[in-house]
């Protein structure tokens, strides 16, 4: 069976080209650039980098990236004051904490302090809360980016069986939700499932949300699935061993290429979607 490539790089390419063009009119209209902050606490390598490419995306489609960095030191207190700050502050359209911040922080706290207005990383309780409910709220960047992808390739969700593996908040808890928003039916499974293997291959959409290099096997795939891989590992590895279940499979986000470039695009598109409802 040949197997469709669900190709996020392009499709993020052609969402942040759309981008551009709103932002050029949120300019033409207000004068104004639209501001997404990003607050940084402490130089981890990775979130450093992170940041960076997140600052270059916005560049691209024209939002002005605000970055404020804070000491490894930093408090919850303090952070909570610099988030504070930039919810009063009118220029900003959008905040995000790069996480994980120091075990100091209380970043749970922390993300509950983004004023939901600006929360364009799906963060505080609330968005995650109005987003479940089926109601207007900002969706986490990686789950929002593989339901972008899923309907950008015309994948029907509806009465599908979907299993998602892991339930963090920024990943599978949320992308079950939206997953059962779009009315599959859908299991999440944990570190604690009994015989995991056995529930994916009753799955007809796998998305696989672990952390861990080529967790999900190939015997565990039934043929004809759809998998989703948000697996981002050292070497660019996912968390489903693609080499050999790709050919059993009838679509899947490849690694990298698939589910990684979505995340950023989908933050950028949240950003602007913040500095419409506030411009225009
Ligand atoms: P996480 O917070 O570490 O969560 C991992 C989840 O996997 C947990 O819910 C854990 O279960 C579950 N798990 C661990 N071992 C398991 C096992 N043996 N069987 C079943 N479930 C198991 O990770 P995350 O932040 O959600 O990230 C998951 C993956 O996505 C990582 O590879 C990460 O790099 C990637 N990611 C990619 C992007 C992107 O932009 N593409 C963004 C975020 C994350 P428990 O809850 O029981 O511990």
């Amino acid at each position: 069976m040949s197997s469709l490539i669900l190709d996020g790089k392009a499709l993020a390419t052609k969402i942040e080209e759309n981008l551009k063009e709103r932002v050029i009119k949120i300019i033409e209209k207000t004068g104004i650039t639209p501001i997404l902050a990003t607050i940084i606490v402490g130089d981890d390598v990775a979130s450093v980098t992170y940041v960076r490419m997140k600052g270059n995306a916005c560049r691209r489609v024209g939002i002005e990236p605000l970055k404020v960095e804070l000491p490894e030191s930093t408090t919850t207190e303090q952070l909570l004051e610099e988030i504070y700050k930039l919810n009063r502050d009118d220029r900003v359209c959008g905040i995000l904490l790069q996480h994980p911040v120091p075990k100091q922080i209380d970043e749970q706290k922390c993300f509950n302090s983004i004023d939901i207005d600006k929360d364009v990383d799906g963060v505080n309780v609330a968005s995650f809360g109005a987003v479940t409910m089926g109601i207007r709220g900002y969706r986490s960047a990686t789950p929002y980016g593989i339901i972008t992808i899923l309907k950008e390739y015309g994948i029907k969700m509806e009465g599908k069986h979907a299993v998602v593996i892991g339930r963090s908040a920024i990943l599978g808890k949320p992308v079950a939700m939206l997953l059962l928003n779009e009315n599959a039916t859908v299991t999440i499974c944990h570190s604690k499932t009994v015989n995991l293997p056995d529930i994916v291959r009753t799955a007809d959409i796998v998305v696989a949300a672990v952390g861990r290099p080529e967790f999900v096997k190939a015997d565990w795939v039934k043929e004809g699935a759809i998998l989703v891989d948000a697996g981002y590992n050292a070497g660019n590895i996912g968390d489903i061993d693609l080499k050999n279940s790709a050919s059993k499979s009838s679509a899947y986000t490849p690694v990298p290429g698939g589910v990684g470039p979505m995340t950023i695009t989908m933050l950028m598109s949240q950003t602007v979607d913040s500095a419409e409802r506030k411009y225009l």
